[in-house]
Order: C-alpha cells, then structure tokens, then sequence
C-alpha cells in the first residue's frame, strides 16, 4: 500500500495519527515506512513482536519466512499464536492475525528455511529472528553483497543481544567481523536452556524500533552491540571493529 502524501484517508489518518503528531515522522515519514519492503526471518519469539510491531507501524509490504508449524512449548514466548494455533503453519497464523490487524498490508509468505534464492526479493531490509548462525551468516554474506541493510537479534536464558548493519551507507565491518563463519553454532540454545519469554520481547521491539530507524534515516549505530541482561536490567552497548581479513567485508580480501 502506499499513501498520497497530504492526502491520507480518514482511517488512515486516525491509525497512524501518533506517528503523524510527530514532527520527525510526520506524513512523510509515515509514508517512507509505507513505502518499505522488510523480509522477517524466523517467526518465534523475536519474529513475533517484530511483525506485529512493523505491521501495526505500516510498513508496507512484510515477508515472513519460516518453515516451522506452532507447537504447545512456543505459546511461552511467541505472542502472535494461541494454543489453537499448534501444528499449522507459524507463516499462515503470523499473516492471518497480522493481516487483521491491518488489512492494508502485503504480506507475503515463504513456508521455508532462508536460502540465497529467496534472499534475492527485493527487499529493503532483513530482520534476522532466526535461532542459528549459519543462517545469520547467509543473511550477513546476502546484504553486504546487495549492499541491504540487516538487524539480528538473539537471546538465552535472561540474556539478548542486538547488532545492526547498514551497509548502504557503510560497507566496512559486518557481521562476520564479529563472529567468524567458521565458528561452531553455539552448545547451548532456546531448546536445551530455556529463554524468559519477555527478554526476547523486549529484543524483538528493539529490532523493530531499529527497523524504524533505519527507514526514516536516523540510524548511526553500525555494527554496535546492544546486550540486555533481564536478571540485573541492564544494558550494555559494545562497539565492535572491523577485522582486517574478514572474508565478506575486508577490501583486502575483495580487491
Ligand atoms: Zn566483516
């Protein structure tokens, strides 16, 4: 969907009337996040508050990647679903409550693992919500190339983190910079520790409040390091450097 700019309908007006009393977003603003095409990967407990919020916000057009069905030990955190929910597909019921909650939106649905082919729709921005590294890095290799901007978030136990790229305005230091490609996934998990459901909703607001951000042009936070620990309160950002050989960003390799 887009909006006429001065001239958005009634409805409009009053759904995005506390974006429009803003004078940093205002009409135009609103807009640009009509105008925005954001690929989620990973429906659980972070892609839930991101899509809801990001579809609440009126962005235009949302890709929702995930192959997994909603299973009873995802109610916890993953607030987009209820128990009636269990074994259909996390994208149908995701675009289902999203589409309800603003039926002006594209949404489109990808019942599947991200891969490189469906990295190459045209989308703005991808918001990693997924649970591996191997798919962060593939996400992380797909928008360095196409020069995309990326928001990865994770959490465990009382524990999340964020890291974002903008690698249109800032193609040195990635996310392979601070995390290394060849690096084993991590032992411990969601599935064999446990997460508080609310560490990954407060995660996942941030990646959506980044998305925000960055399509309204105030995002100046490049690769730094957001950690939230939900036991102490306390947040904690860390500006990471680039390394010099990384494989995907470093001008030494590429050139
Ligand atoms: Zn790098």
């Amino acid at each position: 969907m887009s909006l006429d700019a001065g001239n958005l309908s009634h409805k409009q007006f009053m759904r995005y009337s506390r974006h429009l009393l803003m004078d940093d977003i205002g009409e135009a603003g609103q807009q640009k996040l009509s105008n925005a095409r954001v690929l989620i990967v990973g429906l659980g407990g972070l892609g839930c508050p991101v899509a809801l919020y990001l579809a609440a916000a009126g962005i235009g057009e949302l890709g929702l990647c995930d192959p997994d069905t909603v299973e009873l030990s995802n109610l916890q955190r993953q607030i987009l679903y209820t128990e009636a929910d269990c074994e259909q597909l996390k994208v149908s019921c995701a675009k289902r409550e999203l589409s309800a909650l603003n039926p002006n939106l594209q949404i489109n649905s990808y019942a599947e693992k991200v891969s490189g082919q469906l990295l190459l729709n045209n989308y703005d921005i991808v918001v990693d919500c997924t649970d591996n590294l191997a798919a962060r890095q593939l996400i992380n290799q797909h928008c360095f190339a196409e020069k995309k901007a990326f928001v990865s978030a994770s959490a465990l136990g009382w524990e999340g983190q964020l890291v974002a790229f903008d690698f249109a305005h800032n193609p040195s230091l990635c996310f392979n910079c601070i995390i290394d490609k060849d690096s084993p996934e991590p032992l411990l998990n969601c599935s064999n520790s446990g997460v508080v459901g609310p560490v990954l909703g407060a995660m996942g607001s941030l990646q959506a409040t980044t998305v925000i951000r960055l399509l309204l042009g105030f995002f100046q936070q490049h690769g730094e390091m957001q950690r939230y620990d939900g036991k102490s309160g306390r947040w904690l950002n860390l500006r990471a450097a680039a390394k010099p050989q990384c494989d995907i960003c470093s001008t030494e390799i590429r050139e």
